[in-house]
């Protein structure tokens, strides 16, 4: 069994992403400043994170520098939860799924499929593993699984332990890394054949990809489970409030309220309060009720834009990364 005695562990980490070729010409300027390894500096103001990384951090220094623990905690019984937050553009998807299948560029997801099973493979040759994922998103509070689009509005349910989960939604079990790659090629082909424009679309939903570990000894029959949700959630932007009206404007209020009410329960983990955490309040903080705050993992990459274009927008990530500390 899990050490139920662990403490509630929420990291926050930081991530700039480098410039990009239209801000340059542009003329925009470079405004962080990074001192030390957990502090930024913006116009003076500093903001303090568990760890924070300059531009330059490679795909494989920010997973060993914060997944690869997770994946053990998760192998030893440990729910997790690994966001990505931020504008869009600011390297949410970057830092959670990468260039899948280019090993410098690969992000979190594929290099954790990759670590489970080096894992399993290094383990007691008697404990049997059963590895089984999903992949869905959240979309107008409307839960779509990626890996059936005829499954376009999944309800949350309960299970007899009251932990919370999606009815319904697909789950394909996987012997290797390269299985785990074929079942996200998968939902993003069916993403992107359910929408005009994947850009947007992404800008405005909330992708999940769930790995569910159930170990088994094959003498003793004692069983060990561990889940960790990956998710890049919608982009974090203000919708201006004089331009956007009709489904843009519905749009915008429905990230808003569920990235508020992540900020809720994230904040509320964090000051330790146990009686009232606000899963209830949204779809997404629901589903991971159980795997976040209490005896569960979670990091949260806070992920920023360095251009002086978009610094209000930075100012209010890296505030609502520090609402976890
Ligand atoms: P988001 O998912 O937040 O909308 P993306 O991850 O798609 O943003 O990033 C936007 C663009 O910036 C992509 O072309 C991506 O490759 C690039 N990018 C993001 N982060 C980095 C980084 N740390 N280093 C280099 N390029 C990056
Ligand atoms: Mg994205």
């Amino acid at each position: 069994m899990a050490d139920v005695s662990a403490e509630c562990n929420i990291k926050v980490l930081c991530r700039f992403r480098p410039l990009n070729q239209s801000e340059i010409i542009r003329g925009d300027k470079f405004i962080p400043s990074f001192q030390a390894d957990d502090t930024v500096s913006i116009a003076g103001k500093s903001y303090v994170f568990d760890r924070v990384f300059p531009t330059n951090t490679t795909q494989e220094q920010v997973y060993n520098t914060c997944a690869k623990q997770i994946v053990k905690d998760v192998l030893g019984g440990y729910n997790g939860t690994i966001f990505a937050y931020g504008q869009t553009s600011s390297g949410k998807t970057h830092t959670m799924e990468g260039k899948l299948h280019d090993p410098h560029g690969m992000g979190i997801i594929p290099r954790i499929a990759e670590d489970i099973f080096n894992h399993i493979f290094a383990m007691d040759e008697n404990l049997e593993f059963h590895i089984k994922v999903s992949y869905f998103e959240i979309y107008m509070d409307k839960i779509r699984d990626l890996l059936d689009v005829t499954k376009t509005n999944l309800a949350v349910h309960e299970d007899k332990h009251r932990v919370p989960y999606v009815k319904g939604c697909t789950e394909r079990f996987v012997s290797c890394p390269e299985e785990v790659m074929d079942v996200i090629d998968e939902g993003k082909a069916n993403r992107h054949v359910a929408v005009t424009n994947m850009n947007e679309h992404s800008s405005r939903s909330h992708s999940i990809f769930l790995i569910n570990i159930k170990q088994e000894h094959v003498e003793t029959e004692q069983k060990l489970c561990g889940k960790l949700y990956l998710v890049d959630l919608a982009g974090s932007e203000k919708v201006s409030k004089t331009g956007a009206e009709g489904a843009v404007l519905e749009e915008a209020k429905n990230i808003n309220k569920s990235l508020s009410s992540l900020g809720n329960v994230i904040s509320a983990l964090a000051e330790g309060n146990k009686t009232h955490v606000p899963y209830r309040d949204s779809k997404m903080t629901r589903i991971l009720q159980d795997s976040l705050g209490g005896n569960c993992r979670t990091t949260m990459f806070i992920c920023c834009s360095p251009s002086s274009y978009n610094d209000q927008e930075t100012k209010s990530t890296l505030m609502f990364g520090q609402r976890a500390k």
